[in-house]
């Protein structure tokens, strides 16, 4: 079994963007500038925004967080989103999700200008990757095909099973295994919460995609000896513990799917830390606008 270390990996891309970002600043070229929104206090968003700003830094970018009340309306998201579409300093921007309930997530980011989606998440940007036209990829499937890539793993003609088909992970990442490149030529299977047989489709995969959100959902006997096993799953379990109070759990049982996996990612440490460097790459592109001229 080889670990995908996301930790390892992420501080080589970050490295990768940083040099990048000065090349291009060498060049003449104005320094990147992803911006944020944040809508409320969930805690796990608060975590992820920060960290998000945090990396921002490390490579040389500029960041701009803008907090917003949990009960702020629609209207008064969208004309946040409309300043930042219309700031010329800003090359890209992320509104976290969820929203709360009252907010409807398509209306904004269809708001979103598609040059500055980061995030991936427009329809523009969704059906230009289902085109196989340049677009910014969801940033959580972008980083799990580095991933894919960088540990040089084959993956064409596999049978590439995804549990999940939510717009920003599932359905996306079936989307691109599927493709005619690499990382893809994958046969794809995508399930959900009505998939019957789940168990046996899974003992089928040659790449196992788990994004459900169920902690330790996908034990032993779903997976196939020699398996690639890629666990999205990111849920905050009580711990005592911990100081936090929590601990971070994947939707694999790890110690019990490490051991048959050919690869497999840890949580944490793995596909979340790769999330942040596709959100990184797509502002870099956007700051070069490389997708949009
Ligand atoms: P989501 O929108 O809740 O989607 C979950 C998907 O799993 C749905 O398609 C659902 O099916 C399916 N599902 C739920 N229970 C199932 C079951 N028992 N059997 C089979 N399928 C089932 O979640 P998401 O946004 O995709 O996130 C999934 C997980 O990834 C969460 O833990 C989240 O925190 C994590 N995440 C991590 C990152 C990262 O950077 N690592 C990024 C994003 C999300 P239906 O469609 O039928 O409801």
């Amino acid at each position: 079994m080889q670990l995908l270390d996301g930790k390892a990996l992420s501080t080589t891309i970050k490295a990768e963007i940083k040099e990048a970002v000065d090349s291009w600043l060498a060049q003449g070229g104005k320094k990147p500038h992803l911006a944020a929104i944040l809508v409320g206090n969930d805690g796990a968003s608060e975590t992820y925004v920060a960290s998000k700003i945090r990396s921002c830094e490390q490579v040389g970018f500029t960041s701009t967080f803008v907090r917003l009340a949990e009960n702020t309306t629609e209207e008064e998201l969208l004309k946040e989103v409309r300043k930042l579409n219309d700031n010329a300093d800003v090359d890209g921007f992320i509104v976290q999700l969820p929203l709360p309930k009252h907010i409807s997530e398509n209306t904004v980011m269809e708001a979103i200008d598609p040059a500055k989606d980061v995030d991936g998440f427009h329809p523009i940007n969704v059906g230009r990757m289902c085109k196989g036209i340049p677009a910014y990829l969801s940033a959580t499937p972008f980083g799990i095909l580095e991933m894919l890539e960088r540990a040089q793993i084959a993956t064409a003609g596999k049978h590439c099973v995804v549990i999940g088909r939510s717009q920003i992970v599932g359905l996306p990442m079936a989307i691109l295994m599927q493709r005619n490149t690499y990382p893809g030529n994958c046969t794809v299977t995508i399930c959900h919460s009505r998939t019957q047989n789940l168990r046996e489709i899974c003992q089928t995969a040659d790449i196992l995609i788990v994004a459900l959100g169920r902690p330790e959902f996908v034990t032993a006997d779903y997976v196939k000896e020699g398996a690639v096993v890629i666990d999205v799953g990111i849920t905050r379990v009580a711990d005592d513990s911990k100081k936090s109070g929590f601990a971070l759990k994947g939707d694999v049982k790890f110690d019990e799917v490490a051991p048959k996996s050919s690869y497999v990612t840890p949580v944490p440490g793995g596909v979340g830390l790769m999330t942040i460097c596709g959100l990184l790459t797509n502002t870099l592109k956007a700051a070069r606008k490389e997708i949009y001229p």
